[in-house]
């Protein structure tokens, strides 16, 4: 083979995704592994660098083949030392050494990210991006995952909590608490659980976020006055965002996001209230392309720059 692979893998608490790309982000082999959670998630990661030597050697490859290795993992990560903090769904204590763990099992230059900010670098690189280096991701899941990307390199801050959107205070009075301990975070009232939140501050009651979405559709009042919160402080968060960080696009992904014009054009119109008019003129909102994977192709991209 010619030019060396990427490896990158994307760590869940049910699974990890992994992934061999080009140096130019196309895929060329993915697969995934169980999260094996016992004892505090100690064989993480002996799983992952076995499972990456057992698919080279399946190609008749080795590490050789391949350039280096970058890695999301599902809590914030130190940018110096890229030990692994709140990684409290897999076990992980606090100050994890996930990247001087994996490097010495694969002998190969490891690079290790916040999965959130993994997805932004991977929609930014191959995604909704389209390659422009100055983009804002939000993913509306079960809570609200970012990820701010400037002039292509993640913003990490000093100790890998930037970008953390979902703990932007929207609701500075009487906001509800949030998984962080902080109250008035845009998780609260703008992830599916903020909306079913959101609707039980109507008084009423529904099941998931689809379902209030379902019912905004067929003329719910109370549905749709939540809906239309919900994209208010989902716009005022990213106004202020774009306020600070300029940015081309801002991508939007996660379940919610599948709501599309119910939820992305009142998006847009609170995002244009919110926002200082020059940035606004160079500003478009997308939703995101990569599903998945996007983690993965972030790790990979991750992996890429803190090589050359
Ligand atoms: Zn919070």
């Amino acid at each position: 083979m010619g030019e060396k692979w990427l490896a990158a893998c994307d760590i869940g608490g049910t699974s990890i995704k992994m992934a061999f790309l080009t140096a130019d982000g196309d895929i060329i082999r993915k697969w995934s592994i169980p999260t094996d959670r016992t004892d505090s998630g100690a064989h993480i990661v002996s799983h992952i660098s076995r499972s990456f030597y057992n698919e080279l050697d399946s190609e008749g490859l080795t590490t050789a083949n391949v350039s280096a290795v970058g890695v999301g993992a599902p809590g914030p990560a130190d940018p110096v030392t890229g030990t692994i903090s709140g990684a409290v769904n897999i076990g992980w204590a606090n100050g994890y050494p996930l990247k001087k763990l994996l490097e010495e099992e694969l002998e190969l230059p490891v690079f290790v990210e916040n999965d959130a900010n993994c997805a932004a670098l991977g929609e930014m690189w191959r995604g909704a991006g389209n390659g422009t280096g100055d983009v804002v991701c939000v993913t509306l899941g079960t809570g609200v995952g970012g990820g701010v990307v400037s002039k292509g390199m993640i913003i990490t801050g000093v100790n890998g909590a930037a970008g953390e959107i979902g703990h932007i205070t929207v609701m500075p009075e009487n906001g509800l608490l949030c998984n962080c301990g902080k109250r008035g975070c845009l998780e609260t009232v703008a992830s599916a659980t903020g909306i079913v939140n959101l609707y039980k501050m109507e008084g009423k009651d529904a099941p998931d976020a689809r379902t209030v979405f379902e019912r905004a559709a067929e003329g719910d009042e109370a549905g749709k006055r939540v809906i239309d919160r919900c994209a208010f402080y989902l716009g005022l968060a990213i106004g202020n965002i774009a306020n600070v960080m300029n940015p081309a696009k801002v991508v939007v992904g996660g379940g919610v996001s599948e709501a599309g014009d119910a939820i992305l054009i009142p998006l847009e119109r609170y995002v244009r209230q919110f926002t200082f008019p020059r940035a606004m003129d160079v500003l478009s909102i997308e939703k995101a392309k990569l599903g998945n994977d996007a983690g993965v192709i972030g790790a990979a991209y991750l992996a890429k720059v803190m090589t050359v």
